[in-house]
């Protein structure tokens, strides 16, 4: 099979001791070529039971190709799914390796036996942990009730497996429900640490002592290792990781490490703080270089924001709150010197002073709910419309039926317009997009707040720009624009870039709301939008889509190419 590269590569070369029948069956398998392999099988009924290098049946090589159909075929005409080769691997194991699932399950049905084991006492589980399919080790864990921790002949369990081959995802499949023994060792005494730690694996690695804490720091294997003496052994960039936090787990073992909270908290702040600290030392540095402290200060800030990424690159890869933060802090900012510094000179304005602290209590209550409230999260599976039960993941199985749709995080069959965030690790409905300026993903129970939210922001930054330059024109009556900022940049440059900053998002909130309203207009969100410019609906009834979406009503128009969107 495929870990073994000569065995594969033979298995593709035609055997001259075999009929020549076979060859074109073979090759009609490989090609996926269903009508040659129908009339074959018609030609020469015996073909199924053949067998070719290292015992392969046909349809051992059908399960390697997936093609459902083939299998299909070769089932019908008797072909046997626990016909071992010669190293006693049945077709199972194949499409267990092949990570197929539908092919898997149509051996079953045809009487395929998912509790055998090859001569190396690899069982279905570990030839599917090596692929790293999540789909199967569910349908082996839930459907069969296989055990998830059963060694092979080498005492390698699915979890040493999937450690040694970096499936990640498989190993937070693993981690779960207590699915496998944790503290299982190979015949190398190597616990599934010691794997993912001779691999390099510092992202897995980090998720097992996650779970297992850190003691297991100090189990050393046959050899007297311990996965900080195999980290330090190897010289990759997952080793380099790994080295100075295992030797620091040493020193301070714990039960449950905590991932880089201080960490967090200090990029959701840094913004905020950094644009404050900048404004105090300008303040500081005198009239004359204010501008410059400030906006030297906000252009190193950006210069920082530009590299940061959506995950913090330590170990933990947990979510970067920094782009929440610069939202956030732009939003205080602004509000704080409107508050503090304009509205002590607005009291001869009443509705100034009125109207002003209300909308901000608004907007602040909308930005709460938009961060807060559950944006329409599916933790059940979809229900059959007939029998009322929930689907599984044999039901995806069906011909027709998409296997993506079985979401395995959430372990649940998804409902239509459904996704999984692997930033919030949940299922939404009606995903549009995660944004990464709210932490938070948008979806059918907020994405409607969304535009509200982007709008008032809209507004309230043009309320805060007019009311500024009133302001200001009031202060200088006799300067023009330029000398007004130029004054400023020198005595005031805090009150200059909150203009600037909000003039600079202004543009970018009209953008993101123009998008959105094409979107909503044409009843497609974000993420599930058509591949191809489809313009079907007319102007009125866009414009009608966006109005009745902003009143929370039902589209007015519905759009045809609905349900033919891209992901869906
Ligand atoms: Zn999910
Ligand atoms: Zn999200």
């Amino acid at each position: 099979m495929t870990d073994d590269p000569m065995r594969f590569a033979h298995s593709l070369i035609p055997n001259p001791n075999i009929p020549p029948d076979y060859n074109i069956l073979a090759n009609a398998i490989s090609n996926c070529s269903g009508p040659v392999v129908h009339q074959m099988l018609k030609q020469n009924p015996d073909l199924v039971n053949l067998k070719a290098w290292h015992g392969q049946t046909a349809l051992h090589r059908a399960c390697l190709g997936g093609n459902s159909d083939i299998v299909g075929l070769l089932l019908q005409a008797g072909s046997n799914p626990n016909e071992p080769n010669d190293f006693d691997e049945t077709p199972l194991h194949y499409a267990a390796k092949r990570g197929n699932l539908q092919v898997f399950q149509m051996l079953v049905q045809f009487g395929g036996d998912a509790t055998l084991t090859d001569k190396n006492g690899k069982g279905m589980i570990h030839h599917s942990a090596e692929t790293g399919t999540v789909y199967m080790l569910h349908y082996l864990w839930e459907v069969q009730q296989l055990s998830l921790s059963d060694p092979d002949a080498k005492h390698l369990t699915p979890l040493h497996i999937v450690c040694k081959h970096g499936q990640v995802d498989s190993l937070k499949y693993l981690l779960k429900k207590g699915r496998c023994n944790l503290y299982a060792t190979d015949c190398e005494g190597n616990t599934a640490v010691h794997m993912a730690v001779q691999e390099g694996h510092s992202y897995m690695t980090w998720l097992l002592l996650e779970v297992m804490g850190t003691k297991v720091l100090n189990v050393t294997n046959n050899e007297g290792y311990t996965p900080g003496d195999l980290a330090t052994m190897r010289d990759k960039t997952g080793h380099r990781e790994l080295v100075p936090l295992l030797k620091q787990f040493r020193r301070a073992p714990t039960a449950h490490p905590r991932g880089p909270v201080l960490k967090w908290y200090f990029y959701l702040l840094l913004p905020a703080a950094a644009f404050a600290v900048s404004v105090l030392v300008s303040k500081l540095a005198g009239d004359k270089y204010q501008g410059v402290v400030v906006f030297g200060g906000l252009g190193a800030l950006l210069f920082h924001l530009r590299d940061q990424m959506h995950r913090f690159t330590d170990i933990s890869r947990w979510p970067n709150p920094v782009h929440a933060g610069t939202f956030a802090a732009g939003l205080f900012h602004t509000a704080f010197y409107f508050f503090v510094a304009i509205m002590p000179y607005m009291t001869q304005h009443l509705y100034i002073m009125c109207l002003t602290p209300m909308y901000a209590v608004g907007l602040v209550y909308l930005y709460w709910t938009v961060l807060f409230n559950d944006p329409g999260s599916v933790s059940q599976s979809e229900v059959d419309e007939k029998t009322l039960k929930p689907l599984t993941i044999v039901d995806l199985c069906l011909p027709g039926k998409k296997l993506e749709q079985f979401c395995i995080f959430c372990e649940i069959v998804r409902p239509p317009r459904t996704k999984h965030c692997r930033l919030c690790n949940k299922c939404f409905r009606d995903m549009d997009h995660h944004c990464l300026f709210l932490l938070q993903c948008i979806a059918q129970k907020n994405h409607l707040r969304f535009l509200w939210f982007i709008a008032l922001n809209i507004i309230a930054m043009v309320i805060f720009l007019a009311i500024s330059t009133s302001h200001l024109f009031e202060i200088y009556p006799k300067l023009t624009i330029f000398e007004v900022g130029m004054t400023l940049f020198h005595s005031n440059a805090w009150h200059l870039s909150l203009m600037g900053l909000n003039m600079a998002s202004i543009f970018w909130g009209v953008n993101l709301l123009l998008f959105q309203f094409r979107m909503v207009g044409n009843g497609f969100t974000t993420f599930y939008q058509p591949k191809q410019n489809v313009d079907v609906l007319t102007s009125m009834e866009k414009c009608m889509n966006v109005v009745y979406f902003l009143l929370g009503r039902r589209p007015f128009a519905r759009n045809p190419f609905l349900g033919k969107e891209m992901n869906v």
